[in-house]
């Protein structure tokens, strides 16, 4: 049997049910097919770099990968007639695109003599297995964790010990660095510095969490400036790395003594776990606040203010750091995205899903469910969201989450020598600090944009207008 094997957002071989059946068939031929984008984005040199790798990977196991660009199903259909290809294998993803694209694959008719089978490693479980009592979708956080963790997470599949390469000339075939996926941008210089992408490095990366700081990880997480988290998220976001595998593995370091209570570290996957969930059950939260009530939120937009937050520029130095280090590395540790999102939504009153936007083109481990959750928790129009009138202080975070002032200096070296007293409020700072620090505000760096009691004050104004007008759609 000849099996075309088409990767998606799974670039590894590891945990690849579609690759691993595919090998145990016959001939295999694996196949990426990339969008035509105009704009590449930092994730899209993740995947650039993961392509690379996996290319090499299935070389190893003796086969090729082929690159084309267009609309899926109908590239892989003319594919499938070229090759007489007997049958397409792959696995499923969640978010709304990538299922509109498997539903028209399964109905073309041009497919209708190809065995076309769908495998679904991408979650833990299969997203319409969990349900409340009354059989609807969990909307609370806390018992979702507490039903998943009483299921049996499937094993991660092994990979093929070798493939059976099946040659052919494939019409539009690309090279990989035709493939229009390098930025635009300088990043790639400082991307290549900050991050390995690939199968292999995913497996480094996560040896040493396991190793040094997954027994640490719930007293440390929070800090930005402490490398406490696992920083697995673009290898998770791209598939390098398969949830199933990470999960299953964690298990084994809590069996080994390696960690013994990893609870809060798969407390985290299980979040991943309930973003894609809630985004397969409601798919449209992409662009819809999923309580309705935010459907009427006055949101201000103010372009010159959204312009000054993306650029680190609104004189919070905890919210300018954050910003700074997504546009150097391509994240931003977790408790800063919740600062600096918070602060564009209720500071600044912009509409979420600008922010949305703004790192789906910035962040390497843009991953769609993930970030609308993130932005809908944060704006409170998610359905176990922060409520909306907590409101992070900027100042108060920064004071307690980076007390040394660590991370800060590190992305605002223009007030690294400032005294801890005023690096969090350089505004509170005497002429002779600032002179001594070398800081001149609003020239070096910027005056608060807005001010923190007075934003406070607007953004629950904003709220109550809308607490009113609460209309049950869903
Ligand atoms: C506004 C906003 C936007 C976000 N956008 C993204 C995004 O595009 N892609 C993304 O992967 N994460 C996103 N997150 C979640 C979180 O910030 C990142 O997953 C985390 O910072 C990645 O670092 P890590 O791998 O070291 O995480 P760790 O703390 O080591 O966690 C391990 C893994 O658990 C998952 N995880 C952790 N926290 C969360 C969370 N709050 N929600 C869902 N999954 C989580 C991630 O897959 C992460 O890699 C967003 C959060 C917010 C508040």
């Amino acid at each position: 049997m000849k099996t075309i094997v088409w990767f998606r957002n799974d670039l590894r071989v590891h945990d690849h049910p579609a690759l691993k059946n595919a090998s145990e068939c016959g001939e295999v031929l694996p196949v990426v097919i990339l969008p035509d984008r105009a704009f590449p984005t930092a994730s899209d040199w993740w995947v650039y770099k993961s392509l690379t790798h996996l290319q090499l990977k299935l070389v190893e196991l003796g086969s090729e990968l082929t690159i084309l660009k267009g609309n899926p199903s109908s590239t892989l259909s003319l594919l499938a007639e070229e090759t007489q290809a007997d049958a397409i294998f792959f696995n499923g993803q969640v978010d709304p695109v990538s299922r509109k694209e498997e539903m028209v694959l399964l109905e073309l008719e041009s497919l209708s003599k190809v065995d076309i089978q769908r495998f679904d490693p991408n979650m833990l479980l299969d997203p319409s297995h969990l349900k409340t009592g009354a059989g609807q979708p969990y909307k609370v956080f806390g018992a979702f964790w507490k039903s998943l963790q009483q299921q049996k997470i499937p094993w991660p599949t092994a990979a093929p010990a070798s493939l059976t390469n099946w040659a052919h000339e494939i019409t539009g075939s690309i090279p990989l660095k035709e493939s229009g996926l390098r930025s635009p941008f300088n990043w790639d210089a400082t991307l290549e510095q900050a991050w390995e992408p690939g199968e292999t490095a995913s497996f480094e990366q996560w040896a040493t969490f396991r190793d040094k700081r997954l027994q640490f990880y719930d007293f440390k997480r929070d800090f930005p400036s402490l490398n406490g988290t696992s920083r697995l998220s673009g290898y998770l976001a791209s598939g390098n790395m398969g949830i199933r595998a990470l999960w299953h593995a964690v298990k084994r370091a809590q069996e080994d003594g390696i960690a013994p209570q990893p609870e809060a570290f798969l407390r985290q996957l299980a979040w991943r776990e309930f973003s894609y969930y809630q985004l397969f059950h409601f798919p449209d939260i992409t662009e819809r606040p999923l309580r309705s009530e935010f459907l009427n939120f006055p949101w201000l937009n103010d372009s010159s203010e959204f312009e000054s937050w993306k650029a680190g520029k609104t004189g919070y130095p905890l919210v300018d750091a954050g910003m700074r280090e997504l546009w150097e590395t391509g994240t931003i540790h977790n408790r800063v995205r919740m600062v600096v999102a918070s602060f564009l939504i209720k500071h600044l009153l912009v509409d979420w899903r600008m922010g949305a936007e703004w790192f789906r083109e910035t962040l390497i481990d843009y991953d769609v469910a993930n970030n609308t959750l993130g932005w809908q928790w944060v704006a409170g129009s998610g359905f176990d969201a922060a409520p909306y009138f907590r409101i992070f202080n900027p100042t108060t975070q920064s004071k307690k989450f980076d007390k040394s002032g660590e991370y800060i200096r590190r992305w605002i070296p223009e007030l690294a020598k400032l005294p801890d007293v005023h690096l969090h409020e350089p505004q509170t700072a005497s002429e002779d600090v600032l002179m001594t620090a070398g800081v001149v505000l609003g020239e070096t760096y910027p005056l608060p944009i807005v001010d923190h009691s007075a934003a406070r004050a607007r953004a629950l104004d904003a709220y109550a207008l809308i607490k009113g007008k609460k209309e049950e759609l869903r």
